[in-house]
């Protein structure tokens, strides 16, 4: 039994609410606080179980969510705020001692870039304090980097090439849309791409790298190498990688209006100036784009999101691939979610009941990587997301 802290009340935040109120012998108490507290009260509105308390707070501000931390005296906070908000969380669940959990790295606001070394440097503190960080507990991070433990231990005795793929194979209907907060999603895609390969990362222009994927249930899709930041753990967590990619796919017409969306400047983070108030055109376009958590109704089609893994067990080259099918209509029908925000929400949840029945735990900050794959992988089916794989059959990615 035990109280939680969610923060941020979009796509990821809803599903989140709802999969730890359907836990009520873990999740007995549960708060929920965002910018909009509007959002807050139409999501607790709608979930049926353990009943959800609902507040307002600016998470930049770490005075203020350190009031609300002691108002309710959590056990432990889940952020999915956005990536801007981590380090002035951190240092409020620090200064409460309270646990902390999210499923994106810091970025700041200013550079598009995200890295784990401004959460890295909070080690040593949440040691200290006796207060476990989990970090990137999503999907993608979160479940592709339990996957790559899992299958390190249990599948091989070194593993050496790891493809991450993320297909999006929905379709919701909008002309252009992004599947979680505009402005991270664009940040991310825009930056150059890059992989690890023999010990050093390899830097590629935008997307310039494509080809197309095969994908379980969904066919062949084209997929843009991107950089992503469970690249960055994983290949500390796991020194024997030769090489580790990750793939996204997009649509033509994704990639068209986007193209045209950054060639008229509407993608930039530098602020200009318009009728005497600065802004910055990048927040202007998700101002104007729909919400993340609007997006379910009449969405169509799947995601599949896995790894793809080649190493050696008992001196002979094995494959392995793992991966999750989730569908979006059938999260719409369950609790009113589009595929992507609640492949990400549902492992928040599981993440945050591994810590609270202290399966997951120990005084400092991890990668979910670092903790046993075991107990989490035995129930995230149970919770709406099953996993299949396939062993020493030719890898999808290698076609
Ligand atoms: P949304 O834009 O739908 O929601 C973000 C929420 O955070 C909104 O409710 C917003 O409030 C709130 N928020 C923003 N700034 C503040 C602030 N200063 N104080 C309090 N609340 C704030 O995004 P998503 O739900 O799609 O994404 C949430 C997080 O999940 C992001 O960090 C994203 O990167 C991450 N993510 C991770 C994935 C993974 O697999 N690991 C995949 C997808 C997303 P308001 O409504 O007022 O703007």
């Amino acid at each position: 039994m035990a109280k939680v802290l969610i923060i941020g009340a979009g796509g990821v935040g809803a599903v989140v609410t709802h999969k730890c109120a359907s836990v009520p012998e873990v999740f007995s108490e549960i708060v929920l606080a965002s910018r909009t507290k509007s959002k807050c009260d139409k999501i607790a509105a709608a979930v049926k179980g353990t009943p959800v308390i609902t507040d307002q707070v600016d998470a930049d501000n770490v005075e203020e969510t350190i009031a609300l931390i002691r108002k309710y005296n959590p056990d432990l906070l889940i952020n999915v705020a956005l990536p801007y908000q981590d380090l002035s969380l951190m240092d409020a669940c620090l200064a409460t001692k309270t646990h902390y959990l999210d499923t994106a790295n810091y970025e700041p606001k200013d550079v598009a870039k995200f890295e784990y070394k401004w959460q890295w440097a909070y080690r040593d503190k949440f040691k200290q304090a006796g207060i476990t960080g989990i970090l990137g507990c999503g999907f993608d991070p979160g479940v592709t980097s339990i996957y790559t433990a899992y299958a390190a231990k249990h599948y091989f005795d070194e593993i050496h090439y790891l493809d991450i793929v993320d297909c999006n194979a929905g379709d919701h209907g909008k002309s252009f849309a992004t599947n979680f907060n505009p402005e991270i999603n664009i940040r991310e895609i825009t930056q150059r791409g890059k992989y690890w390969e023999n010990g050093k990362w390899i830097e590629v222009d935008p997307l310039s790298i494509h080809k197309p994927i095969d994908y379980p249930n969904i066919g062949e899709k084209e997929s843009y190498l991107l950089y992503h930041e469970e690249l960055e753990s994983l290949t500390a967590n796991f020194p024997t990688l030769k090489r580790a990619r990750f793939w996204m796919t997009f649509g033509q017409k994704y990639i068209n209006v986007l193209n045209v969306l950054q060639e008229v400047g509407l993608t930039s983070i530098k602020p200009i100036n318009y009728e005497g108030k600065e802004i910055v055109p990048l927040q202007f376009l998700k101002a104007v784009l729909p919400e993340p958590a609007s997006l379910g109704e009449g969405y169509t089609g799947q995601t599949s999101i896995g790894c793809q893994i080649r190493g050696i067990k008992d001196g002979k080259e094995r494959t392995y691939y793992i991966w999750n099918n989730c569908d979006h209509a059938l999260v719409y029908k369950e609790i009113g979610a589009q595929a992507v925000s609640y492949t990400t929400g549902v492992p928040a949840m599981l993440g945050a009941k591994m810590l609270l029945e202290g399966k997951w735990g120990g005084a400092g900050v991890f990668n979910v990587e670092e903790f046993n794959p075991d107990p989490f992988m035995a129930e995230i089916g149970t919770y709406g997301l099953p996993w299949n794989e396939q062993i020493d059959e030719p890898l999808p990615v290698e076609k």
